[in-house]
């Protein structure tokens, strides 16, 4: 179908619409069916119109679907106590997104800094990171691209490499008496599926409990199981302050939300932040659902199991191809680095009934579904290895 030319053109679509999903397969205008390996952007962790998800959407909307956070909002105090639940954090905020759930964090930080007598509030965030596109998380985000032409960018960031945490002592060397607070991915999603050292969280929590910094946790592409753990963090021993949700949390339904352990539990005070729409009925009877999906259908433990069998495949086929860099992965957070850029696998893969994505330049990511059958893995397999190797001049 053609695009509106009222749309405004921010985004460089592919041409292509789908019009239905159904489990880990999307159906275009066309009635072409595609295998999809991205899920809407790390977004349809439970498939697409995963039943209990629309059963959850179409019995709310038929009651109640928004209020307004001036009153108590029954479904809202639910989804907070089952996050905290499986989280282990103490307190939640809910958002429409993964940047507003970014933008509490670090208005939260900042606000305890000030609690603090701390003036100026810096917040350290690493290269290659992606938080966001308002303002403030752009200015988080360690890419130019994002940023360039949206000067003047905000105040209070220091920047340090990923994965380097001497960089993160200079920094505390010089600049501590103004840093609050350290905010980073578990694995760097957009960044190119970058998986840091096995004792990078921990050096990370180390280094903020040595100096009185929060830890906040950007898990917005890498929760709710896709890691094979709950939360990529549980991968490691520690325990972030704060904690940023979005994306996979409503399986599609707009949720974002910021959790928040200890002393952080209890910056915000009433008419510290706050959302119209922000965990209103709808949404958080979405995430209700989602939450317990993944429990019921023990999705968690099956993402891990995926993503070695992908990783592993992977790997077998594509061993001595020339210009595969590298296979990485950490449950259904899967990334292919090539030697050279590789955005048109993006159009090669719809052409064969694939959705895959490439981020970084030259990263192939797959996002697949935690649903995901044995057979559609071995399928993802066996069509993305062909593709690869056809564009890379070796089939
Ligand atoms: N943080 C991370 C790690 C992300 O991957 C994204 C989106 O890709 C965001 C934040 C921003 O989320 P949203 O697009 O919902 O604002």
């Amino acid at each position: 179908m053609e695009q509106s030319k009222h749309l405004m053109q921010n985004y460089a679509r592919l041409p292509i619409s789908f019009v239905r999903g159904e489990g880990a397969w999307l159906y275009d205008d066309q009635g072409k069916q595609y295998l999809d390996a991205l899920s809407g952007i790390a977004v349809c962790g439970l498939g697409h119109c995963h039943p209990a998800v629309t059963d959850a959407v179409c019995a709310q909307a038929g009651t109640l679907v928004h209020t307004s956070n001036l009153y108590g909002i029954g479904k809202q105090s639910e989804l907070a106590d089952r996050l905290c639940e499986v989280s282990g954090m103490d307190t939640a905020f809910f958002s429409n997104s993964g940047a507003e759930a970014n933008e509490a964090a670090i208005k939260l930080a900042r606000l305890w800094g000030h609690g603090k007598g701390i003036e100026q509030p810096t917040i350290i965030v690493t290269k290659g990171s992606f938080h966001g596109r308002t303002l403030a998380t752009l200015t988080a985000t360690g890419s130019r691209k994002v940023q360039a032409g949206f000067e003047p960018l905000v105040q209070g960031f220091a920047r340090v490499p990923y994965n380097d945490l001497q960089a993160i002592h200079d920094v505390a060397a010089n600049n501590n008496k103004n840093i609050v607070a350290i905010l980073v991915e578990p694995v760097q999603g957009e960044g190119g599926i970058i998986i840091p050292e096995d004792d990078y969280l921990e050096g990370v929590r180390k280094i903020c409990d040595d100096h009185g910094w929060f830890l906040m946790l950007d898990e917005i592409q890498t929760g709710m199981g896709r890691s094979g753990k709950w939360f990529a963090y549980q991968h490691s021993k520690i325990k972030p302050d704060v904690m940023t949700l979005a994306k996979a949390l409503g399986n599609g339904v707009p949720i974002g939300a910021c959790l928040a352990r200890g002393e952080a539990a209890t910056v915000f005070q009433p008419g510290s932040h706050g959302s119209t729409f922000g965990g209103n009925p709808l949404a958080c009877a979405a995430a209700l659902a989602v939450i317990e999906a993944i429990e019921k259908q023990s999705l968690v433990a099956r993402a891990d199991e995926l993503g070695k069998k992908i990783v592993a495949g992977l790997n077998t086929n594509l061993a001595n191809v020339k210009g595969v860099n590298a296979v990485r992965g950490l449950g259904l957070l899967i990334g292919i680095e090539l030697d050279r850029p590789c955005k048109e696998m993006m159009q090669l893969a719809l052409n064969a009934g694939l959705v895959i994505n490439v981020t970084a330049d030259s990263v192939i990511r797959l996002l697949p579904p935690l649903v995901l059958s044995d057979e559609e893995a071995d399928s993802l397999i066996e069509k993305l290895s062909s593709l690869i190797k056809e564009f890379l001049g070796e089939s």
